[in-house]
């Protein structure tokens, strides 16, 4: 039987062969594709305003006559068209239009249009609106429906798209879409089918109700998010059954290196490291890869907790990779592990993508023959030329960016390339239960729920950049008591030259200024060699002040280090601002973080700072950060691809969350199903973490 799969969009009247092209290059072949192009919102176009009643950033439909139509030179030649109806005027202004355009709205023509009310040099102006000349009556009160919007599409233009869409729908009469969800879940959360479902959202009847549809919390829209949902859900799912389905290495503890380590520690385990490594040591032991995530608040120790079960995979005799995003802080858990390791005979070996030559030969060589039992370094490990003798555990430190497909990737580098390596990921950032239960969907969870104890709180404040003078005294007075500091500058431009010329010139005004400290520079365009220099020199106290750009932001660790300084905290995320606060308060000393915002502060950015100031833990900052700013930005983005969802909204429709995770299993036995979901959902778009 033919279904809406099988028939092409050229089905269509009026779609050739360009525009087919422009489709495919969207994943949209067939028209069950169009179909699940969904319109992301609605625009309210039932009703004509009177012109005289327009208020700015109004977004509404008007009618009048073409009272007269200019060609204006200005900065940027125009078309500015005046209309006019019984209240007042408005002005619709072009800037690229064509000579047919031009004919057509000429005086005394009837248009109606849709745009956003603007202030503009005629009065109120309407930048490129959508129009119709001699448009026909509007439907009467009661029969008008809201208009779909569809997401952006380059080169085809909304209207095409609404009215192939309304093509479409004629076909859908006749060829259903299949329902891949059980009747009895649709019941039970009082769902409307799926060909329903869909003929409703590109096309609401006049009786749906207005705002339902407006927030997208009509049941035809959220039988659809829930169904994007679960697509997500499942194929996260699908990941973690693929790499499963490798063996791994049981790594049983053996000998007596965890505990010769435990015992050189100047410090006990807190209870949260030990529970967390009894989760680890327990799947480790399995002959199925361990996939789990470790969260833990800044500061929480999750370095000692990586250490111990790199210990046990060695132990067992086996190969451990750790990998940390940046070079800086790959570098300081090389120096840790070599201070901890190196007594107990072990050997590791170093690796970026910096190492090169001889050097790098000479590394390599050491870790395919197994030589080199621990490997730390950048994402370099994992490039092509990197063989393993007999790898079976790789930790990833600080990195929840790190995807899904690198988690896939990594099954193939373990011992022969056939037995899977565990893999034990790191975050950087507590992340809210919610995000972690969609996001994280293939991994299991430990959290590090304790701080060590005897750390002081940090306190943090706030304080407007005209007041630089007191803070550069504040630094001089902190660091001349034999306290360190950091300077963190920030920037929003995405250019990392020009943030790295920022820190220079705050590093080269500070040093003309604090003469009797010592003032160190790290930044990201600096040779992984000097950025070594530079933290070790800070490190070890021979400098007073590090002067930074956020390079520092994760895991750096220094614990004489008790002020910390962020210039334009406002441009900054929460939970990015909480991991650059969390570089002090790692000692014994009361610590500070100051944040030198620009002032004015917008309401937002004032509630903002203020949350960071009230409060230190990271759970509640993140559950903010994702309140303000969305999943793809708490994750980062590297992730954002993942959490970019056609219709789901996050902090909407997180009420989802939960029982899409408990359908899911059962849905997973029926892998037609999970197939049917997958490919709707997600299509040939590369899955996950692929971006
Ligand atoms: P993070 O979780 O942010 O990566 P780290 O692993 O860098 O934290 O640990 C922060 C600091 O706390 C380090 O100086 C580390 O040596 C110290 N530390 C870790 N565990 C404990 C503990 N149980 N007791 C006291 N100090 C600890
Ligand atoms: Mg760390």
């Amino acid at each position: 039987m033919t279904s809406l799969d099988d028939i092409p969009v050229t089905q269509l009247k009026g779609v050739g062969s360009a525009l087919a092209e422009k489709f495919a290059k969207l994943g949209i072949h067939s028209l069950q594709d169009l179909l699940f192009h969904l319109p992301h919102r609605y625009e309210d176009r039932t009703r004509v305003t009177p012109m005289g009643r327009l208020r700015i950033g109004d977004l509404t439909v008007v009618e009048g006559e073409v009272m007269k139509s200019d060609l204006v030179m200005g900065r940027r030649r125009s078309l500015q068209v005046t209309l006019k109806d019984d209240s007042g005027f408005l002005v619709m202004r072009f800037f690229h239009f064509n000579a047919a355009q031009k004919n057509q709205l000429a005086e005394g023509a009837r248009v109606r249009c849709f745009g956003e009310v603007r202030p503009g040099r005629a009065g109120y102006e309407f930048y490129h609106p959508e129009y119709q000349v001699n448009p026909p009556p509007m439907p009467a009160d009661g029969e008008a429906t809201l208009t779909p919007v569809y997401p952006l599409t380059e080169g085809i233009q909304q209207p095409r798209v609404r009215g192939l869409c309304q093509q479409a729908l004629v076909y859908l009469q006749r060829y259903p879409i299949k329902d891949w969800l059980p009747p009895e879940l649709l019941s039970d959360y009082q769902l409307p089918g799926i060909t329903d479902a869909v003929q409703l959202v590109h096309s609401p009847p006049a009786s749906a109700p207005v705002h339902l549809l407006m927030e997208g919390r009509h049941p035809a829209q959220q039988r659809l998010v829930m169904e994007e949902l679960l697509a997500h859900q499942l194929s996260l799912l699908q990941v973690r059954e693929q790499i499963q389905a490798r063996e791994a290495l049981p790594l049983l503890p053996a000998g007596d290196l965890v505990q010769r380590f435990q015992e050189s520690l100047p410090f006990d385990l807190t209870g949260a490291q030990r529970h967390v490594l009894s989760d680890i040591r327990q799947d480790l032991s399995q002959p199925v890869p361990m996939l789990r995530l470790v969260q833990g608040d800044v500061g929480s120790g999750k370095t000692v907790v990586a250490a111990l079960a790199a210990l046990q995979a060695l132990g067992a005799g086996a190969q451990v990779a750790l990998m940390a995003p940046t070079e800086i802080l790959a570098e300081q858990h090389y120096r840790n592990f070599q201070e901890w390791m190196t007594p107990l005979g072990i050997q590791l070996a170093w690796l970026s993508g910096k190492v090169k030559g001889k050097v790098r030969r000479e590394t390599l060589a050491a870790v395919a023959s197994g030589e080199a039992q621990v490997v730390i370094g950048t994402h370099a490990l994992f490039q092509d030329d990197v063989q393993f003798q007999r790898l079976a555990l790789v930790i990833v430190d600080e990195q929840h960016r790190f995807g899904v497909h690198q988690r896939l990737a990594l099954r193939e580098k373990g011992v022969g390339g056939a037995l899977a390596p565990h893999q034990l990921i790191m975050t950087a950032t507590p992340i809210p239960r919610t995000l972690a239960m969609s996001a994280y969907a293939d991994l299991d969870t430990s959290v590090i729920d304790e701080l060590p104890p005897g750390r002081k709180p940090i306190e943090t404040i706030v304080i407007p950049d005209n007041r630089r003078e007191d803070v550069v005294e504040r630094v001089r007075k902190a660091c001349l008591e034999g306290r360190q500091a950091y300077w963190v500058c920030t920037l929003i431009e995405e250019s990392e030259a020009l943030q790295c010329q920022a820190a220079e010139a705050t590093a080269e005004e500070l040093v003309e200024r604090l003469p009797e400290l010592k003032v160190g520079l790290v930044h990201g365009r600096l040779k992984a060699s000097e950025k070594a220099d530079v933290m070790d020199r800070f490190k070890q106290g021979e400098l007073d002040l590090l002067v930074a750009t956020t390079v520092i932001e994760v895991g750096v660790d220094v614990p004489n280090a008790s002020l910390i300084l962020i210039e334009n905290p406002e441009r900054l995320g929460l939970a990015q601002l909480h991991q650059l606060r969390g570089r002090v308060g790692r000692g014994e000393q009361a610590s500070f973080c100051v944040l030198m915002y620009h002032p004015p502060l917008s309401l937002n950015g004032k509630a903002r700072l203020q949350a960071l100031r009230d409060s230190q833990d990271g759970f509640f900052i993140a559950e903010k950060d994702l309140e303000i700013r969305g999943p793809g930005e708490v994750l980062g983005t590297r992730q954002t691809g993942m959490m970019q969802f056609r219709l789901a909204d996050f902090e909407r429709d997180k009420g989802w969350i939960e029982p899409v995770r408990e359908m899911a299993p059962s849905l997973m036995r029926s892998p037609v199903i999970v197939e049917g979901l997958i490919r709707r959902w997600l299509g040939e778009r590369i899955r996950y973490g692929d971006v």
